[in-house]
């Protein structure tokens, strides 16, 4: 489950009590605040508060560049040509705040990026839930004959079957042993910081999560990226949809600047330029090693 029905009460009462501001909010965002969208089998993702829209993007930038903004006709054109020349500061003037509840070993690579503030649940102080990630089928996968760090065909019948049954009893077998060392009864109970050491990293823990928009796109360019792990992948993609509901002109830029933009090495472009004037370029004589060759063919053919 992955709110609890006391989270669940709490978000009910803040949604009924909606309080008058003068301060910028987004329709689009309003509808998000305290919301919890599922991720995974038990994990949520839900905004808990956030400042600016895209306007706060273009008073910056127009405090900070003046005159040199003039020329630019309107917000969404601005926006576009701070995205487009790496002007990221006035990016960094809408905040947000997310309430995430993930698996342990997604959480180390999430915490990984350092521009964030971040308080997370504490099981020294609190006892964990017995929640754990249990891939669905179709994620359950063998690893990648090509890729060091991917995955290739799903796991089919028997073999998928025992994998599940693996993970299952492995967690509920530790989750056992976990409450029963921590119970006094009959006996003192170890320490809740000494008895979660047992416990597997697919079991679920929760933070609250602040960043700004500029790093907030960064970690989005790469934990929404095809190569990223899907369990990380799955919350960057919901904070996306959020995200273009937030500041729809600073994601449209992103996305077509950043996510589905391309950047060529000198050599790679030189190629590209030899190649549109009729020549054909082999790898001894494009400058670049087997690996890029072979990274480029794959994009470029
Ligand atoms: C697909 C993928 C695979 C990965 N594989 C591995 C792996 O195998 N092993 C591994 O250890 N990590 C791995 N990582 C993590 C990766 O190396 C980065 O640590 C992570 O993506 C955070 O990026 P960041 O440092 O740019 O982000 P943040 O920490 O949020 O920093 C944002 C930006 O702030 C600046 N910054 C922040 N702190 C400093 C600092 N101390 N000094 C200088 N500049 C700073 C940098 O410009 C940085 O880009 C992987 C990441 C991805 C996306």
């Amino acid at each position: 489950m992955p709110l609890t029905p006391e989270q669940q009460a709490e978000i009910d009462a803040l949604r009924e009590a909606p309080q008058q501001t003068l301060r910028a909010t987004v329709p689009g965002m309003e509808k998000h605040l305290y919301v919890a969208h599922q991720v995974l089998d038990h994990g949520l993702v839900r905004v808990i508060d956030y400042m600016g829209d895209d306007s706060a993007i273009c008073q910056a930038a127009r405090v900070s560049y003046g005159r040199g903004t003039k020329s630019v006709q309107n917000d969404e054109g601005l926006i576009r040509y701070l995205m487009r020349h790496w002007h990221s500061t006035p990016f960094e003037m809408c905040e947000v705040k997310f309430h995430v509840k993930l698996p342990v070993f997604v959480a180390r690579q999430w915490i990984r990026h350092r521009m964030a503030n971040v308080n997370e649940y504490s099981a020294r102080y609190s006892i964990l839930d017995r929640e754990f990630y249990i891939p669905a089928p179709d994620q359950l996968a063998a690893q990648s004959s090509q890729n060091h760090q991917g995955r290739g065909d799903i796991l089919q019948g028997d073999e998928a079957q025992r994998v599940l049954d693996l993970l299952r009893d492995d967690a509920m077998r530790s989750y056992d042993h976990y409450e029963s060392m921590l119970s006094n009864d009959g006996q003192q109970g170890l320490a809740r910081e000494l008895a979660r050491m047992n416990l597997p990293a697919n079991i679920y823990t929760q933070w609250y999560w602040k960043t700004d928009l500029h790093n907030l796109l960064h970690f989005l360019r790469l934990r929404a990226d095809s190569h990223a792990q899907y369990e990380i992948r799955v919350y960057a993609e919901k904070m996306c949809d959020i995200v273009a509901d937030w500041v729809p002109a600073a994601f449209n830029a992103f996305r077509d600047y950043r996510m589905d933009a391309v950047s060529l090495s000198a050599q790679a472009a030189a190629v590209l330029k030899r190649r549109l004037a009729g020549e054909v370029v082999t790898q001894e004589q494009s400058g670049m090693g087997a690996r890029e060759w072979r990274e480029f063919t794959e994009q470029w053919g």
